[in-house]
């Protein structure tokens, strides 16, 4: 075979193993992101019942000194009753007594489910806390893969390159650039097997006879000539 289609072909394989290790160097740092969002959203979690709990105890506070507040009033009213002087007045005070009962019972009933609310939410934090440090441990790990993985495709890509470059050089610089255009226009492959099935690898357009004649003899560079790549005879698929 004409070593400069040789060389195209080496080329070409060369980029093809550089262009998937560009796009997995690529995803990688994105894997990294999507593990650091979902360590974010747990930490979120746990941040939001906190802030809840918080809330709660605060309304805890208050609940609590309302209700010191209305015990000191009840206080008050009983005392009322050993200083009224006629029945209505009496009547009015035992009203007012069974008022703040209520109040009282009211206060107490929310003090209560304001307690509630905070047992559940000292569960819920204990949770959410362990399934955040269970996540974080996961996330190190599997980001600890991700970096190894992304260090063996840059080195990889390294190695690669230079393959490539040294490759390309053995190449007229013309040629070169014509082969560059095309990958650059045809998605990245740039020279194409035509086998027994007669059709060009790169666009499917069918090869003609005496084209194949030549292609087999392969004493010439041949481009197709519906899409412009490099063909090459290759016997079996
Ligand atoms: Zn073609």
């Amino acid at each position: 075979m004409d070593s400069q289609l040789l060389a195209l072909i080496d080329l070409q394989s060369l980029d093809t193993r550089i262009a998937a290790r560009e796009a997995e160097a690529a995803r990688l740092p994105k894997q990294i992101d999507a593990l650091h969002a979902a360590l974010a959203e747990a930490k979120r979690t746990v941040d939001a019942l906190r802030a809840k709990a918080d809330a709660a105890k605060k309304d805890l506070r208050t609940k609590e000194k309302d209700l010191e507040v209305i015990t000191a009033k009840r206080t008050k009213a009983e005392a009322r009753l050993w200083e009224v002087k006629n029945n209505t007045e009496y009547s009015a005070v035992l009203a007012e007594i069974e008022a703040i009962k209520q109040e009282k019972a009211k206060a107490e009933e929310e003090i209560l489910a304001l307690m509630d609310l905070q047992e559940r939410l000292a569960v819920d934090i204990r949770d959410a806390e362990t399934q955040f440090k269970r996540r974080e441990a996961e996330a190190q790990q599997n980001e600890a893969v991700v970096r190894k993985k992304l260090a063996t495709v840059e080195e990889e890509l390294a190695g690669v390159r230079g393959e490539r470059e040294s490759r390309a050089r053995e190449l007229p610089k013309g040629l070169l650039g014509d082969y560059e255009k095309i990958l650059r226009a045809r998605g990245g492959v740039a020279v194409v097997a035509v086998t027994t099935s007669a059709i060009c690898g790169g666009c499917r357009v069918a090869i003609r006879p005496q084209a194949i004649q030549e292609l087999k003899a392969a004493s010439v560079l041949m481009v197709c000539e519906s899409c412009g790549r490099y063909l090459y005879w290759q016997d079996s698929a």
